[in-house]
């Protein structure tokens, strides 16, 4: 069963690269209803959060969306874009209008059916989500799960 919050069947799915340092140096969304740590963390350069990138498959991409919609506070959708080599991949957008300027700064992507191929049913908020980095304590066993979980 899919996490009703962050839509996970895995609370210890993520952090994916390299757990330890993201769950040490990055703020998370902890979510409220199963206690996944989900990265949303904002690239001080770039301004940019993990979720703002592209992944390669939907499975992974699902993991991320909660972050893109707590961001948004709406509702976030999950493209399939194709590069003009073929290759695909997926990105979160919280409105059709922000793929299209996607599209027309990356005239090299399309994408499928100019279509979302996800989407929850409407953006919800939950009362017990908190944002920190982990506690030392906390930090060591969420990692021997997610570890454990490899
Ligand atoms: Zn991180
Ligand atoms: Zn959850």
């Amino acid at each position: 069963m899919s996490c009703k919050e962050c839509y996970s069947d895995n609370p210890y799915a993520t952090p994916m690269l390299r757990p330890r340092e993201c769950l040490e140096k990055h703020t998370q969304y902890i979510c409220g209803t199963c206690g996944r740590c989900i990265c949303i963390e904002r690239d001080e350069k770039r301004g940019l959060r993990r979720w703002n990138f592209p992944f390669k498959s939907l499975k992974i991409e699902k993991l991320y969306v909660r972050t893109a919609e707590y961001t948004a506070q709406r509702k976030c959708f999950i493209y399939e874009i194709i590069s003009k080599s073929g290759r695909k991949s997926y990105k979160i957008f919280s409105a059709p209008s922000e793929l299209e300027e996607y599209l027309k700064k990356n005239k090299n992507k399309m994408c499928s059916g100019n279509k979302p191929i996800w989407s929850s049913d409407e953006y919800i908020d939950y009362p017990n989500t908190q944002f920190k980095k982990l506690k030392e304590n906390e930090l060591e066993v969420y990692l021997k799960h997610v570890l454990d979980n490899k």
